[in-house]
């Protein structure tokens, strides 16, 4: 397993029409790639398919070579398929420590267990001070970097976060960023970030793919996407 991720043809409705028409884009193992797009481009419906919430009715997605096909999300998560979704989910009567440890169930027993949660305590160094403290006493700031670590602490082989700067001051944002980028050069996962705040996604991603409508238009390098005054204007309101 490499966590080789592609969208082929994908195509995704709610009963009516069609959300996501015929996407089609792929991610190398250990890229990171942004996924930028308007409010109701169909950012969150792309992630909540590859999660295994919502089914395409054409096309698909495969991780490395393997389609997922009708996975449950749960079967999804054993293959190492990990989400932040949007809103800063953590259980809000769990301490911190008792969050990452629900993080961790999945894929690590005793002692890997262990050194999962204080890798993430040496990523996070404000959740290891908050440890004890209960997820509703948590800063919005807290929460996001507690939503991204309990996601890491199971070793994902592909993330997803939908839109995690969403809400929060730009240092705290930045903050998050760096952390993120650093932990997946460090466990070399494949990372998806769904954001609307571009200008950060561009920092830290390799490649961009812009969704329009449900339609994929464009896919290029980070830099590339970030110098194209054009397609800025077109599609990323900037
Ligand atoms: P946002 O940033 O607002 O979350 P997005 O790019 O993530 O936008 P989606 O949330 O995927 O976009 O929405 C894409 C389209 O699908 C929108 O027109 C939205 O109204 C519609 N949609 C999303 N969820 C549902 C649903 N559960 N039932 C019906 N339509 C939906």
């Amino acid at each position: 397993m490499s966590g080789a991720l592609s969208f082929h043809g994908l195509t995704v409705g709610y009963g009516g029409e069609p959300v996501l028409h015929e996407v089609t884009f792929s991610l190398a193992p250990g890229e990171m790639v942004a996924l930028l797009g308007a409010n109701g481009a169909g950012k969150t419906t792309l992630l909540r398919t590859l999660a295994g919430f919502v089914h395409p009715t054409a096309g698909g997605i495969r991780l490395d070579g393997e389609d997922l096909g009708r996975l449950s999300p749960e079967q999804r998560a054993r293959r190492g398929i990990a989400q932040v979704p949007e809103g800063r989910s953590v259980v809000a009567e769990l301490t911190v420590d008792e969050n990452l440890r629900l993080g961790a169930l999945w894929r690590h027993r005793g002692r890997a267990r262990e050194t999962a949660v204080a890798e993430v305590y040496d990523l996070f160094e404000p959740l290891a001070r908050r440890r004890s403290a209960d997820g509703h006493q948590l800063s919005g700031g807290e929460r996001q970097m507690l939503a991204l670590g309990r996601a890491l602490v199971s070793r994902p082989q592909v993330l997803t976060l939908d839109e995690p700067s969403l809400g929060l001051a730009p240092l705290v944002v930045a903050h998050l960023m760096a952390t993120l980028r650093d932990a997946a050069a460090r466990d070399g996962m494949t990372v998806l970030l769904a954001e609307q705040n571009i200008t950060s996604a561009l920092s830290i991603a390799d490649r961009g793919v812009v969704l329009d409508l449900g339609h994929v238009v464009a896919d290029a390098a980070a830099s590339a996407l970030a110098d194209d005054a054009a397609l800025r204007h077109a599609y990323l309101g900037f």
